[in-house]
């Protein structure tokens, strides 16, 4: 199978010319102009900005979570992510408790297999770092394909890991070059606010964030870099929501260490007002870190700017309001509100809305959403870029496209939307997945079960 795009503006985290692109069996093997080969496929890419497909590293699909699972499987949510011009993902995988860390990834693949759109991989979620599962980072990194493995600081008796545990996990990277992702806030503090909120009868959705200090966040995210800095390996934070936990990366990076950060849109364009919303409605704004004081969000733009974030992921976890009533499970209780909010769909168009402000320029915008998540995690030069040899999986962007978000013309499988009414301009048009269009104009054209697992490489992140 061949495709041709043609006369397209492409714009990538470097360069900016407009020429085709010519895609044999899902592989770019030639950019020019006026290229006129035969091709089973020919799209006319004039007044679009031909970009990579996004990378999405942060997902959350099928979720188990207190006896439900989040709304979006690896079918409606890598079919939402692909509308939104995200064309490959990473989810993470759940260690279960008194298993090595296989037994999660054989899960995991179940779930995605047949059903996954668009290509994917896993970070696996480290509990307890028993010998089996130490033996299994190396040799899931090795010989796998997955080299990354998140740890939780938060969230006691269910993820939350001792100091000692992170810096034996970090050591391990040390040796087998996989990188350790964190949740960094501090969970012995937030378990004990919440505790003590909800003996004062405090149950509303706000309290979640009221529980949840700025300070929890920078507090952990500057003993993480710490232990890294220890165990003398890169470390990367996941989304950081605040300007205290800004300025511990910032430090590190201004002393040379390789500390890393994500921030997600959530955080540059929702905040702390959400959760005083009418009702239970503020619920649908529950998730970890909490939405911050508006002011925090110039402070994340400006991190985007001087790369002290370098990426921009959705944390996207989706939970009914009420059908189902999964978010209904914290009506009476804020601390049993299901955590999580969808996203996967809406991340590129507003983290547009950045360039169209002029926080950020059009190859900022492709670094972040593309170029550096791939640098970041493995996936560099197969994904992240418009080059001879990468994948052909490309968004035909239309900056003057206009939409206004809403939960019902939106396609993840969830009954809210977070930015419901917001008005859009720049959106996807076309989207191609390894030289395929999954999406022509808002029509799906792609199939379920198309995408592939993808095999990242070790060794540090080439992202500066
Ligand atoms: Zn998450």
């Amino acid at each position: 199978m061949t495709t041709l795009v043609k006369n397209g503006t492409i714009v990538t985290a470097s360069d900016r010319y407009v020429g085709d692109i010519y895609i044999d069996k899902g592989v770019i093997t030639l950019i020019g102009q006026g290229l006129n080969l035969p091709a089973d496929t020919v799209i006319d890419a004039s007044g679009k900005l031909v970009m990579p497909g996004g990378i999405d590293v942060h997902t959350h699909l099928d979720m188990p979570f207190g006896g439900t699972n989040s709304a979006d499987d690896f079918e409606t949510g890598t079919i939402a992510a692909a509308h939104g011009g995200t064309t490959t993902l990473i989810d993470f995988a759940i260690q279960n408790f008194g298993e090595g860390l296989y037994p999660a990834f054989e899960q995991w693949m179940g779930r995605a297999q047949g059903r996954a759109a668009i290509d994917y991989g896993f970070h696996m979620i480290v509990r307890e770092l028993s010998d089996q599962a130490s033996h299994d980072m190396d040799r899931m990194t090795r010989h796998e394909g997955i080299s990354s493995f998140k740890l939780f600081m938060a969230y006691p008796g269910v993820f939350q890991v001792d100091d000692a545990t992170i810096f034996r996990a970090l050591l391990r990277t040390r040796d087998n070059g996989g990188l350790i992702c964190m949740h960094a806030e501090n969970g012995g503090v937030i378990d004990t606010l919440v505790k003590e909120a909800l003996r004062q009868g405090h149950t509303a959705p706000k309290y979640h964030a009221l529980t949840r200090p700025t300070r929890a966040e920078g507090e952990a995210t500057g003993r993480a870099i710490a232990l890294a800095e220890m165990a003398g390996v890169p470390i990367y934070i996941v989304h950081l929501s605040c300007s205290d936990a800004l300025e511990k990366v910032k430090q590190a990076r201004d002393m040379g260490l390789p500390a890393y950060a994500e921030t997600c849109p959530q955080y540059l364009f929702l905040s702390y007002e959400d959760y005083e919303r009418p009702g239970f409605e503020g619920a649908g704004y529950v998730m970890s870190p909490p939405l911050r004081e508006k002011w925090n969000q110039e402070a994340l733009w400006k991190g985007l700017q001087k790369n002290d974030l370098q990426v921009v992921s959705t944390d996207h976890c989706p939970f009914c309001m009420n059908t189902p009533p999964q978010k209904q499970l914290g009506k009476d209780d804020f601390s049993k509100i299901p955590n999580g909010a969808p996203g996967i769909e809406t991340r590129l168009m507003l983290v547009w809305e950045g360039v169209r402000a002029g926080k950020i320029d059009v190859h900022r915008f492709v670094e972040i959403v593309s170029t550096s998540p791939a640098k970041m995690f493995g996936l560099w030069p197969k994904k992240g870029t418009i080059a001879v040899g990468s994948d052909g999986d490309m968004v035909l962007f239309d900056p003057d496209r206009e939409l206004v978000l809403a939960a019902k013309s939106l396609h993840m499988r969830v009954d809210y939307n977070p930015y419901e009414g917001r008005a859009m301009r720049g959106a996807p048009a076309v989207v191609l997945s390894r030289g395929e269009v999954i999406v022509d104009h808002g029509e799906w054209k792609g199939r379920p079960g198309r995408g592939e697992f993808v095999k990242r490489q070790a060794g540090r992140p080439l992202v500066p």
